[in-house]
């Protein structure tokens, strides 16, 4: 651990030792380690007796595979979230972007806590704990735990291993010590196979037929991303209607399986001409740098970003982008 990483840990746990009411903030839709990292120092505030919320810019509702985490029914709607936050944490948060309609609290409130594991991140806290060789943003929380001092018990464990089997896809992309983590939250009760296939593993019947249509227009451009190969398929909301955000979210996972591709790429229609992009490598291009010529971020091998316009016309960006960062 780095001198600086350890320094902001005590720090971070001294703000929040002295705080008597703290909101935690995930990134807009969010996925399993932004709200596992909230809800699991949520969890452990809410025991220390103090007052906590944990929210999110967009959407309004909490995807239906989260909501099991919250046992103490910390979570509120973006609405509920005070003008003037005593201390603010804002948690996987790569960027003030990413925290959407929320992100103006980030001038208002007393203190702002930086809890991320990636590495654009340009520390836009007070207090900045960001690790960028942290597979999860978990991982940092479940450190900033034990400088707190807090038991690990089930529930909160719990939250750090939805955070860590998601981001480290399995735990492929773990390291040995992470591994190591992993057996601790065993240890405190979690019941790996029961908190995954929810997460990762688990469709309603719809999924089948989406994925039918989806996956039948999907196209293979062996010479794009510099010769490695590129894959991309589109989800227009006429294929997601009646499924949820999770079964959208997951077609990339099967997308990027293509061999001949080092790149996948899913575009998720948000609203009309408007569309949230999934990123994907393999090994060797860095799609972070990708995802951020236009606009976006994310990690080396999984980026995002939004754009606006024809999927034709945003797949005609990335291309480009790709050759950019691939090419010669
Ligand atoms: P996703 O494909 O939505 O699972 O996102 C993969 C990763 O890319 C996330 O963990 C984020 O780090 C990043 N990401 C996704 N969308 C965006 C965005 N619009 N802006 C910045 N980063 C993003
Ligand atoms: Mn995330
Ligand atoms: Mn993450």
């Amino acid at each position: 651990m780095s001198n600086d990483l350890s320094a902001s840990l005590t720090a971070a746990a001294a703000a929040l030792t002295d705080a008597s009411d703290v909101t935690l903030l995930a990134h807009v839709n969010p996925d399993a380690d932004a709200l596992g990292s909230a809800l699991a120092l949520g969890l452990a505030l809410h025991r220390l007796g103090k007052t906590v919320r944990v929210s999110f810019g967009a959407p309004d509702s909490v995807p239906e595979t989260l909501r099991d985490l919250d046992v103490a029914g910390l979570l509120v709607p973006a609405s509920a979230v005070p003008a003037a936050p005593e201390v603010l944490v804002a948690l996987d948060t790569g960027s003030v972007g990413r925290l959407g309609p929320l992100a103006d609290r980030l001038s208002t409130a007393g203190t702002v806590v930086v809890v991320d594991h990636h590495v654009s991140n340009p520390g836009f806290g007070t207090v900045n704990v960001i690790d960028a060789s942290a597979e999860a943003t978990a991982l940092v929380v479940l450190r900033l735990l034990d400088e707190l001092g807090v038991e690990l018990d089930e529930p909160i464990a719990r939250c750090v291993y939805a955070g860590l089997v998601t981001d480290t896809r399995s735990f492929r992309h773990a390291r040995a010590s992470t591994h190591e983590v992993a057996a601790r939250l065993l240890a405190a009760g979690v019941d790996a196979e029961a908190v995954a296939r929810p997460l990762m593993d688990s469709h309603p019947f719809g999924y089948l037929g989406m994925l039918a249509k989806v996956l039948s227009r999907a196209a293979l451009e062996r010479s794009a991303a510099g010769g490695l190969g590129f894959v991309h398929a589109v989800v227009t909301l006429d294929d997601a209607a009646g499924l949820r955000p999770e079964e959208v979210e997951s077609v990339v996972d099967l997308v990027r399986t293509t061999a001949e591709a080092e790149v996948a790429a899913v575009l998720k229609e948000l609203g009309p001409s408007y569309w949230s992009v999934s990123l994907r490598a393999v090994s060797r291009v860095d799609v972070r740098e990708v995802a951020q010529l236009l606009g976006g971020g994310g990690h080396r091998l999984a980026a995002g970003f939004t754009a606006e316009g024809d999927a034709s016309d945003v797949l005609s960006r990335l291309r480009e982008a790709l050759e950019t960062v691939a090419g010669g």
